[in-house]
């Protein structure tokens, strides 16, 4: 197989070139000073996202998918800088270019935001369904009383028992998972045409967690939103992703349908995520861990980023960094191994497995 190089395009889903991507990003980089240098959070990511389509960020932490977030609606904080040249896009519309005012549109209106623990995003002395009513409120001119309705209807939609009295309610005096549905209710009652749910469940009972994501999976089909699903937990992305970016070293390392992706994953930081994942059918010493950790964001390694926890590093990994090459058609790697694939011999094997 030989691999061509695309450094500078997202890869565009088969069949759909001609259409604007809902979500567009190119060369997206984000910088934090820290101390004794910066770190390169987010350092020249592609990716695009489909009007009604679900794509999984996949990554371990500290390798830049939050910050990827907070960036797509400019919340990057006061220390964080997005570098000139890079670009998020919006149905065509250059979000880095928009004053503050239609920025602050955006947000809520076409792009929401669930994160993990739906506490520190609540406002702990104001009760649920004013803060839903006023989320309706800071977008759309509407009275009082249909701002209240509107919190209501989205309570119950999110599967709220008792909305009416819920509403009423202070974030305290809710469960955890019933808090998660609070914030979804207030993410998507202005009917965003994008959710991005960083880490939606993680803070959740495992049954919880099921009924979120379930919960998502059937809004999304009703209001027709796209999603950013934002996860380390590869079994969440198989489950509920069409299309998924695997993300390492701030930067997107591989991205493909879902499927061919869990069927072939042509990156090592992939292989190694999949292999790490538990599963009934395998004995548990063939579990995995991918060895090393993630390099620091003020200094990334020369040449392939991944190449320190690479079994399959040979020269070339250190000194050239890959750029995305193409394994199949929609399949992207940055990975030598899409142009070498005999190298694909990684020296701990099993003489099974070798090639
Ligand atoms: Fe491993 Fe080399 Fe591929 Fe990097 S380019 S992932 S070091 S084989």
């Amino acid at each position: 197989m030989t691999g061509s190089a695309t450094p500078a395009t997202p890869a565009t889903p088969p069949g759909r070139e001609a259409r604007v991507p809902l979500l567009e990003l190119r060369d997206l980089r984000v910088t934090f000073p820290v101390a004794g240098g910066v770190a390169r959070a987010v350092d020249g990511l592609d990716l695009l996202v489909e009007a009604g389509e679900t794509v999984g960020l996949v990554g371990e932490s500290g390798c830049g998918k939050s910050v990827t977030a907070l960036a797509i609606l400019r919340l990057v904080g006061p220390d964080g800088h997005i570098a000139h040249g890079s670009s998020v896009r919006l149905e065509g519309r250059d979000l880095l270019a928009l004053p503050g005012k239609e920025m602050r549109a955006v947000r809520g209106n076409h792009v929401a935001l669930v994160f993990q623990e739906p506490l520190s995003a609540l406002n702990p002395v104001l009760r649920i369904g004013a803060q839903i009513a006023e989320a309706v409120r800071a977008h759309e001119s509407v009275t009082r009383a249909t701002a209240r309705w509107r919190a209501i209807e989205m309570l119950t939609m999110v599967g709220l028992p008792e909305a009416e009295r819920r509403a009423r309610q202070y974030p305290h005096q809710l469960s955890g998972g019933m808090r998660q549905r609070v914030m979804i209710a207030m993410a998507l009652v202005c009917r965003p045409k994008l959710l991005i749910a960083d880490e939606p469940t993680t803070a959740l009972d495992v049954t919880i967690q099921a009924e979120i994501l379930e919960l998502l999976a059937e809004l999304q089909r009703k209001l027709g939103m796209a999603v950013l699903l934002i996860t380390h937990n590869l079994g969440l992305v198989a489950e509920t992703t069409q299309r998924v970016a695997v993300m390492y070293g701030g930067q997107i390392v591989e991205e493909a349908a879902t499927e061919a992706l869990f069927a072939r994953a042509a990156h090592p930081y992939t292989e190694g995520l999949l292999a790490a994942v538990p599963r009934l059918d395998e004995p548990r010493e063939r579990l995995r861990v991918i060895p090393g950790q993630v390099p620091p964001a003020t200094s990334w390694p020369a040449g392939c980023r991944f190449h320190p926890r690479c079994p399959y590093a040979w020269e070339r990994c250190r000194t050239e960094a890959p750029p995305l090459l193409e394994a199949a058609p929609g399949h992207r790697a940055r990975c030598w191994l899409v142009e070498e694939p005999a190298r694909r011999t990684r020296a701990d094997a099993p003489p099974g497995e070798k090639p």
